[in-house]
């Protein structure tokens, strides 16, 4: 490994994507930065374990393509994105039914007009929601008065039935909040880039997206397995090694930044995940597949190897489960007794690769919730991540490269 510089313009701590956005900004304009990561490896809660020949992220997790900083940030082509089908599959009663966009799959619109998941002024509803957010900025909606997402779909008129078996199993599983407690200005921004763009994965897994922006940032200014153990103006301490900076990002989780600036935390969401392997998928749609109870515990699931077939060794198939809100308790068995409602028998024969339980996956972000938080804290040391901005892919990115921005002015 590197031996760590004792002098840099810039020291970032923490290697998720809001740290490695940041870096990059600071390092574009001719500073010297390195990067400092706890873990083995980085990405942040966005990585890929390879087990026995598949590909599993830690947490179901999707690139939604409509995110505004990949054009910037994420060189697209080179992830070689495999799209899941815009829609879902709603799964109530043994029966699937197939929910699609109208307007990108009419094929199916009669499909979706007839899908038992609401009356016909809920899907009507959700055709002008579709217009409103897609022909309104991002900043406005992201203004504004501000009141959780149920609130929100019911003040708009949706029925118990549209919220219960469509927004909780779809929304609950993208914000990790199955109770849809999340402040609706994330919502409305989340439903407008799934109505923009796509649902993707990369072909090599999701850590494909940090691996491409630490390979930009070089090797050399980035340093793994080691932990800043004490962080103030213009120092960072590791357990070996004290390095003299003129300015400090933390870009860590939102816990860690409590820990290292000795802020009040913020409440995490928490999530369960589990793989297993098939040799025949329970379906060949390309859809994310959902709970049209919207009980759970899983609220969506996917057939990943339909829509990205590097995810399995040939000849097996992937099937993830996602139990968000939940990581006590054996999530395996909960999972197959779900799913067996859904698919049937054929789910005792999968075999169960791994169980992930995330007890940060997010932060809290209820009403009133206002995004784009300060990022300079003053003396030097600065503060980005997606606790900062959306907790998601969009708002890491968007924090770190702001906050590399800002520590760019400091420096000047
Ligand atoms: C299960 C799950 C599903 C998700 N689904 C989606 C999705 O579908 N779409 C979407 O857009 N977003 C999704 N997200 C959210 C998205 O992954 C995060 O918002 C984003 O990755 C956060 O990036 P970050 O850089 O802010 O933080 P992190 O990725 O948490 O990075 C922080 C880094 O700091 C390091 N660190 C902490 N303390 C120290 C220390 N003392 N010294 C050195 N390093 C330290 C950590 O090890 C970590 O690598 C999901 C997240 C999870 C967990």
């Amino acid at each position: 490994m590197n031996q760590l510089p004792t002098r840099v313009d810039a020291v970032v701590v923490g290697a998720g994507l809001a740290g490695l956005a940041a870096a990059r900004q600071i390092k574009s304009h001719g500073r010297s930065v390195i990067v400092i990561e706890a873990q083995d490896g980085v990405g942040g809660r966005v990585r890929t374990d390879k087990v026995d020949g598949f590909l599993l992220d830690r947490g179901f997790q999707v690139l939604l393509t409509a995110y505004p900083e990949l054009k910037t940030q994420i060189d697209m082509s080179a992830l070689d994105l495999q799209m899941f089908s815009s829609g879902a599959l709603v799964m109530r009663d043994g029966k699937a039914s197939v929910v699609t966009d109208p307007f990108r799959e009419p094929r199916r619109a009669a499909a979706t007009i007839f899908a038992p998941i609401g009356s016909l002024s809920d899907k009507l509803r959700i055709a002008a929601l579709r217009w409103r957010v897609m022909h309104r900025e991002e900043g406005k909606i992201l203004d504004g008065i501000d009141i959780s997402t149920v609130v929100a779909l019911r003040s708009m008129g949706f029925s118990t039935t549209m919220i219960d078996r469509f927004f909780r199993p779809l929304f609950g599983g993208i914000q990790l909040d199955p109770e849809l407690r999340t402040s609706r200005r994330m919502f409305e921004i989340i439903f407008k880039y799934l109505s923009e763009g796509q649902s993707a994965l990369p072909t090599n897994g999701m850590s494909a997206i940090p691996e491409q922006m630490a390979k930009h940032l070089g090797a050399e200014n980035i340093f793994l397995d080691t932990r800043a153990t004490n962080i103030e103006p213009g120092f960072v301490s590791t357990v070996n090694a004290r390095i003299e900076t003129k300015a400090i990002v933390v870009a860590t989780d939102q816990p860690s930044v409590s820990e290292l600036l000795r802020t009040t935390e913020i409440a995490s969401r928490v999530a369960g995940c589990v793989y297993f392997s098939a040799d025949t998928p329970p379906t060949h749609e390309k859809f994310v597949v959902l709970d049209g109870t919207g009980q759970g515990p899983v609220l969506n699931a996917a057939v990943l190897t339909n829509v990205a077939p590097s995810y399995a060794p040939p000849g097996k198939h992937l099937i993830v489960a996602a139990l968000p809100g939940i990581i006590t308790g054996d999530l395996e068995t909960m999972s197959r007794d779900q799913l067996r409602t859904w698919w049937g028998p054929q789910v005792d024969a999968w075999s169960h690769i791994k169980t992930y339980r995330i007890t940060h996956a997010g932060p809290e972000q209820l009403p009133p919730f206002n995004p784009k938080q300060i990022v300079s804290l003053g003396n030097g040391m600065f503060v980005c991540g997606d606790h900062r901005d959306t907790g998601s892919i969009q708002g890491a990115l968007y924090s770190g490269r702001r906050c590399g921005d800002a520590v760019l002015a400091h420096l000047s």
